[in-house]
């Protein structure tokens, strides 16, 4: 189940099958202004760096890290997830140095963040073997497995399948997302046609696709227990005042984190 918690003016979600330390967080709770308010965590979509600066340091102090002490994705809609360490911690706003849309850590008191604004953020996490994941998947990611890999590489930090949680948290929902069959057609071939009630065909001849959905089938696939997978209901379209939608945009738009950090 998700939970709406708050904390100053931050305004963000918690999965209860995730016990650690962790945020979906939403537009709220930011200094940035105009079309980024107020909670916009990218700095690559013309916001003044230094509101960035600000709220990402609100987004590291929530996970309880200084700004420069996180580690973070940098997406490029492919199926790479990265093992990091304290070595990878980011400096706010600089390039980062690798491709990952998903990152892995065992690494206590390193919080993690992935970036999202109408794709699915995952966060995972081996609560017994201190084992935690962000992974951004989108369709493209999605479809590329990312989840498997993700879980790959949590197993080489130690972690065992059958202790996994997983949140897929705030998304574009099968209400708004629309798309042509190649996105069906390419989520049939990832589930190998385990496909039941993922996407609906509209008189115009478009699909309707839960991409949540999707990824929850694939985890129950590569092994988790139903128990431990929970998926947000909030549709990142339609509740376009509280997170950032792309679509409903048209891409001007800020970016929303999922975050977790073992202690
Ligand atoms: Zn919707």
């Amino acid at each position: 189940m998700f939970i709406e918690n708050k904390q100053g003016d931050l305004i963000y979600m918690t999965s209860t099958v995730l016990p650690a330390r962790h945020a979906f967080l939403t537009r709220f709770g930011g200094v940035s202004e105009g079309i980024f308010a107020s909670l916009n965590l990218s700095s690559s979509r013309g916001d003044d760096p230094e509101r960035v600066r600000e709220n990402y340091r609100r987004a590291a102090a929530l996970m309880g890290a200084e700004i420069d002490d996180c580690a973070v994705t940098k997406q490029v809609h492919g199926n790479v997830v990265r093992i990091v360490t304290r070595a990878d911690r980011h400096p706010a706003l600089s390039k980062v140095p690798y491709e990952a849309d998903g990152i892995v850590t065992a690494e206590k008191g390193l919080p993690i963040f992935c970036f999202t604004a109408d794709c699915v953020p995952a966060l995972l996490l081996d609560p017994e073997n201190r084992v935690a994941g962000a992974v951004h998947c989108g369709w493209r990611s999605s479809v590329a497995d990312i989840l498997r890999v993700a879980l790959e590489q949590m197993e080489r930090l130690g972690a065992r399948r059958e202790s996994v949680r997983a949140a897929l948290g705030p998304a574009i929902g099968a209400c708004c997302f629309e798309t042509d069959g190649d996105v069906p057609a390419a989520v049939e071939a990832y589930l190998g046609g385990d496909t039941e009630g993922l996407w609906t065909r509209k008189d115009n001849g478009k699909y309707l696709v839960d991409l949540r959905l999707a990824n929850k089938r694939r985890l129950l696939q590569l092994g988790l227990a139903e128990e431990h997978i929970d998926l947000s209901e909030e549709c990142t379209f339609c509740s376009h005042g509280k997170y950032w939608s792309h679509r409903y945009t048209k891409g001007n738009r800020g970016s929303q984190a999922a975050c977790i950090v073992l202690e």
